[in-house]
């Protein structure tokens, strides 16, 4: 997963972070969480709707929010 880099604020901070050390060209970084850490934020955050649509997509790739 990429992010806006925290560290220079995706660029937006000067000074020392104008080469910031903690991002790549893009001020993107990475950033990981553990499969517990997803489920958990995915279950908290998607709607019944949403999570359905995963579900279904994770099972036959047929998900569309364009639906939703
Ligand atoms: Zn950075």
């Amino acid at each position: 997963m990429k992010v806006n880099c925290s560290i220079c604020l995706g660029g937006q901070r000067e000074g020392v972070f104008v080469n910031c050390p903690y991002c790549d060209v893009d001020r993107k970084t990475f950033i990981e969480a553990s499969f517990k850490t997803i489920k958990v934020s995915l279950k908290k955050n998607l709607s019944v709707a949403k999570q359905n649509e995963l579900v279904k997509f994770l099972n036959d790739g047929s998900g569309n929010s364009d639906n939703l």
